[in-house]
C-alpha cells in the first residue's frame, strides 16, 4: 500500500504530466527551454504509456491550439476595446498578434496535454500500488 498522495486531474494537466498514472512527466524539457520545449518523451517514464496514442494523433491538437488562439484574440481584443476605447484595427492586430507570440509555447504544449487526457487511457487509482 502506497501512502502517495493522489493528484488530480487538474493538477496534472497544470503540470503536464501524464494522464495515466499522472506522476510521468510528458515533455523532456520545461517550457523557458529555447528550442526544446516540444520535445516528448515517446513513453511515459513511469508508467509506459505511449503518448502518441495512434499515428497523426498530435494532428489533431492543431484545433486545440486553433480555439485557445481564438480565445485569446476575442479577450485580447475585448481588453483592447475596453483600456483603449475602441482605437484603430491596426491596434487590435498588433495586441492579438503580440499576444499569441507571447503564448505560442504554452500553447502548443496545453493543446497537446488536453488532447492527450481526453483521449488517453484514464488514470487508474491502484496504478501507483500495482507498480509497487
Ligand atoms: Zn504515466
Amino acid at each position: 500500500m502506497s501512502n502517495q498522495v493522489t493528484p488530480s486531474k487538474f493538477s496534472s494537466i497544470i503540470k503536464c504530466k501524464c494522464p495515466t498514472c499522472r506522476t510521468g512527466e510528458v515533455f523532456t524539457h520545461p517550457v523557458t527551454s529555447w528550442n526544446d520545449y516540444n520535445k516528448m518523451h515517446e513513453y511515459c517514464p513511469v508508467c509506459g504509456l505511449r503518448y502518441e496514442l495512434e499515428i497523426g494523433f498530435f494532428w489533431g491538437a492543431m484545433y486545440v491550439g486553433y480555439a485557445f488562439n481564438v480565445a485569446l484574440s476575442v479577450n485580447v481584443g475585448i481588453a483592447v476595446y475596453i483600456l483603449g476605447h475602441n482605437p484603430d484595427v491596426w491596434v487590435y492586430m498588433s495586441a492579438i498578434i503580440v499576444g499569441i507570440i507571447l503564448t505560442y509555447r504554452l500553447n502548443f504544449r496545453y493543446a497537446r496535454i488536453l488532447l492527450l487526457h481526453m483521449f488517453a487511457p484514464k488514470f487508474d487509482k491502484n496504478f501507483i500500488d500495482k507498480k509497487d
